[in-house]
């Protein structure tokens, strides 16, 4: 047995981020999920697919540690093993104050062959240098 073969791990790693910005996993969203720059998205827009990523990859510990204490769930909802996530549309970015920011944006999924459009515009806020999911408002 050759043992030159790459850990399975390499796949993900290489494979276009699930977010859609086109890069590689392991230089997009990757990046904050893993690793020693875990939870330093350097913006509510990099923070925002880095989850959108981390429901993809079903990563719970992330979608927890980067959601506002103040507002997160005591337990997460289990994800429908049925959804696949179709793609990401970041519409708008816009920064509030140095703290906050919004951002609006459209996630496609099916459900058992059926087409599911979330749009939604969430708020983010830094806390000690990290930046924070807080909540969201669906159109
Ligand atoms: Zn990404």
């Amino acid at each position: 047995m050759p043992d030159d073969n790459p850990p399975p791990c390499t796949d993900v790693a290489d494979h276009p981020c699930p977010c859609g910005t086109g890069q590689p996993y392991r230089e997009c969203c990757g990046r904050w999920h893993a690793g020693p720059q875990r939870l330093q998205a350097p913006s509510a827009q990099a923070l925002m697919r880095s989850r959108y990523s981390a429901y993809v990859l079903g990563l719970d510990d992330y979608l927890v540690a980067t959601w506002h204490p103040r507002t997160r769930p005591a337990q997460l909802e289990p994800g429908d093993a049925a959804l696949r996530w179709l793609g990401l549309e970041v519409r708008r970015c816009a920064q509030v104050d140095a703290v906050h920011a919004t951002v609006e944006f459209v996630a496609r999924s099916k459900i058992a062959g059926r087409a599911f459009r979330l749009h939604e515009t969430s708020r983010f806020e830094r806390v000690d240098g990290c930046w924070l999911y807080v909540d969201g408002t669906i159109d």
